[in-house]
Parts: structure tokens; C-alpha cells; sequence
């Protein structure tokens, strides 16, 4: 048995101060006093919370998820560790099929080992494309653009946790209606040019969540309400990057009102991310990395360098949100999103003991997963 002592305890609907949390493998309950002959461990005052979950990540310290290596796969989860995450799924781009095909299988291998290894668990992969309107491509390669195929996620539905499509591609919903009825995967829009109407039948037709909430999407205007507002006036949960740059924080707070715990916080980081500024590439296409902006080298935004605690921060420092609510944020919510709440996502009893502890800026000290430190700063 261990106990942490000396932390404000993060749980979903509250901070507790003045006690202590016991776990082995698994949560045991935030109690007035460690057990007798557990080990001791000492937050020094800083905050104790659930490990991050980060639903949209593409690469980390010059490692690109679409590399299809274990090595790449392995130096992303050893990296993003030391941000708190404790679970992600990597997450591929509009590419060559085989390039896909091969990142997926890589995952697929590697997803056992990973709950034990030296790094972030791997829960399962996030397929960003290629089933995507070209029109709203952001910083995916137009060349690769496939209609939506149902039979292509149902053999994959092992390992694919959400697929992003942009649903008025798909005639009639029909692979979007083929994915729900047969797999456990969650259809997302993403990269989408539908109108409100469209978007909207989506969600009545399996859509149930929503890829980078703004971005590469149709905007809300009062009199074409786009994607943004079916995902908004819909109950899909919805992602949202929260690096200051690629979304307003002026809209965090009314995303917050509008989505409640369906809000789920990601980095969409790229292979940028913990490295100095400069020239990358993602999927094969060059671009620069600079301050917290990532862009293609003809001035489109790609996505971010940003750490998941980072953001949860940003969120905190940026709004009046509670910290429990911006923490759920980035644990429960995606914990629920992909359907693994039960297991993962908070520090409620008998959930996996993957535990943060940070400073009272959120810096990560300590990261465990399953109850064993798999990082310290
Ligand atoms: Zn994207």
C-alpha cells in the first residue's frame, strides 16, 4: 500500500486539503491517515490529481506516430510522461493507406506492452483522415483525401478508439451508421465543410464527438450555425485545444457552459513538441515551429507543441473554471469519451491508481500509472 500525504487532492467535484490518498494497483480512498506500514510519499504541498489523457496527439521530441516505428511510438510515451499523461492514443493523419495501415498495426503491437512500460499507456489510436473534406484540410495532405469506408475502421476496431471523418462525405451516413452498429469506435466530425443541418443528422446518425472543436470546421454564424453549432446544440463530446492560439480562450468559459463534462481538453501536438523552435516535418509535410505557434511553410496552422498540463493550466489561469473542472477536462471526460470512465480518468475508488503528482503551477513532479512511478522530475 502506498499513500501520498501533504497534497491538495484534485477529485472530480472538489479539492480536499489535509488528507491523504492510498493506493496499490488500483485507488484505495482518500483517508484521514496513511495505513500503518504504507509507503510514504510526499507532495510537498503541490497538487495530487489523475493522470492526463490526451484523445489527439501526433508525435513528441521529433517523433511522428505515422513514423509506424515501435522506436517513435516509444519516444512519444516516454516524452509526454513527464507532462502527466498517463494514457493517450497517438494519432494518425491523412496519409498514404499504407502508411496508415502500418502506424496502426505498430500501435496494435505495442499496446500491450505499454500499459507496463517506462511511459504513457497507449489506450488506443486516434485515425485523424484520411475520410475528410479537402476543403477543410488544415495541415493534412489533400492527395490522400479517401471517401468514408466502414470496412477499413471495422478492421481496425481493435485499436481505433475514434476516427475523424467529415460526415458529408459519407452518403447518406451510411459508414458512419456501419461503424456505430458494428464497432466501439467513436465517429467524430473533423475536418468537415457540412452546414449546420448536415452536421447536425450526423449526430443523430452515430457522430459523437466533436475533432479540435473551431478548428477545420464550418465557424457558428447567427445565420449558418456550421459545425460548430451542431456540436455545440448536440450532446457529442467535443475536443478542444487549449494552447491560447488555435482557439480564443475568451471562448473556453462558454464551451465550458455549453458542453459541461463532454469537454474534453487536447494537444494536438506535433513531433515540435518538447524540441527547440525550428523546421519539422508531419506526415512528410515541412513545418516551423515558433513560440506556441506551429505552422505549414505557406502560413496554414498546424497544430501545437503543447503539454497536456500546460493546457490544463491555460484553461485555469485564463477563466474562472475551477482547477477540479479544468482537470476533469483533460482526465474524466476523455476517460468517458472513448468509454474507458469506468477504469480511468479519476481518483474515485477501485479506479487504476494513475496518479499526478505537480508544484502549484502544475508542473509534473510525479507521474504514476498503475500505481508504480513511471516518472520524476
Ligand atoms: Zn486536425
Amino acid at each position: 500500500m502506498k499513500a501520498i500525504i501533504n497534497g491538495k487532492i484534485i477529485l472530480k467535484d472538489r479539492i480536499v486539503e489535509g488528507k491523504v490518498l492510498v493506493y496499490d494497483s488500483v485507488i484505495r480512498g482518500v483517508c484521514d491517515n496513511a495505513p500503518e506500514g504504507a509507503e510514504i510519499i510526499d507532495a510537498k504541498g503541490g497538487y495530487v490529481a489523475p493522470g492526463l489523457i490526451d484523445l489527439h496527439i501526433h508525435g513528441y521530441l521529433g517523433k511522428d506516430v505515422c513514423d509506424g516505428e515501435p522506436e517513435s511510438i516509444r519516444t512519444i510515451a516516454e516524452g509526454i510522461v513527464a507532462n502527466g499523461v498517463t494514457g493517450f492514443l497517438p494519432t494518425t493523419m491523412t496519409v498514404d493507406m499504407k502508411v496508415i495501415r502500418k502506424a496502426l498495426e505498430c500501435l496494435r503491437s505495442l499496446k500491450e506492452e505499454s500499459k507496463t512500460w517506462n511511459g504513457t499507456a497507449i489506450l488506443g489510436c486516434h485515425a485523424e483522415g484520411p475520410f475528410i473534406n479537402a476543403k477543410k484540410k488544415g495541415a493534412q495532405d489533400e492527395k490522400y483525401i479517401l471517401k468514408p469506408d466502414a470496412a477499413f475502421v471495422k478492421e481496425y476496431a481493435d485499436i481505433i478508439k475514434i476516427i475523424s471523418l467529415a460526415p458529408e462525405m459519407d452518403e447518406d451516413f451510411a459508414a458512419i451508421r456501419e461503424i456505430v452498429a458494428d464497432t466501439d469506435v467513436v465517429v467524430s466530425m473533423g475536418h468537415t465543410d457540412a452546414d449546420y443541418d448536415t452536421a447536425y443528422k450526423s449526430t443523430v446518425n452515430g457522430v459523437s464527438h466533436a475533432t479540435h472543436l473551431f478548428n477545420a470546421m464550418t465557424a457558428l454564424a447567427h445565420r449558418n450555425p456550421g459545425v460548430v453549432g451542431a456540436a455545440l446544440n448536440s450532446d457529442v463530446t467535443t475536443e478542444l485545444i487549449v494552447d491560447t492560439f488555435h482557439v480564443n480562450p475568451a471562448l473556453y468559459p462558454i464551451v465550458a457552459k455549453l458542453k459541461g463534462d463532454k469537454l474534453c481538453f487536447i494537444t494536438d501536438c506535433l513531433p515540435a513538441g518538447g524540441l527547440p523552435e525550428g523546421q519539422y516535418t508531419l506526415g512528410g509535410t515541412a513545418f516551423v515551429s515558433k513560440g506556441i505557434e506551429c505552422r505549414l511553410l505557406d502560413g496554414t496552422i498546424a497544430g501545437s507543441i503543447l503539454k497536456m498540463n500546460k493546457g490544463v493550466w491555460n484553461v485555469y489561469t485564463t477563466t474562472d473554471l475551477p482547477l477540479w473542472y479544468c482537470v476533469n477536462c483533460a482526465s474524466l471526460n476523455p476517460a468517458n469519451a472513448i468509454g474507458m470512465g469506468a477504469t480511468k480518468g479519476s481518483l474515485d475508488i477501485g479506479k487504476d491508481a494513475d496518479i499526478i503528482i505537480t508544484d502549484n503551477e502544475f508542473n509534473v513532479e510525479k507521474t504514476i500509472i498503475g500505481g508504480t512511478v513511471r516518472y520524476e522530475a
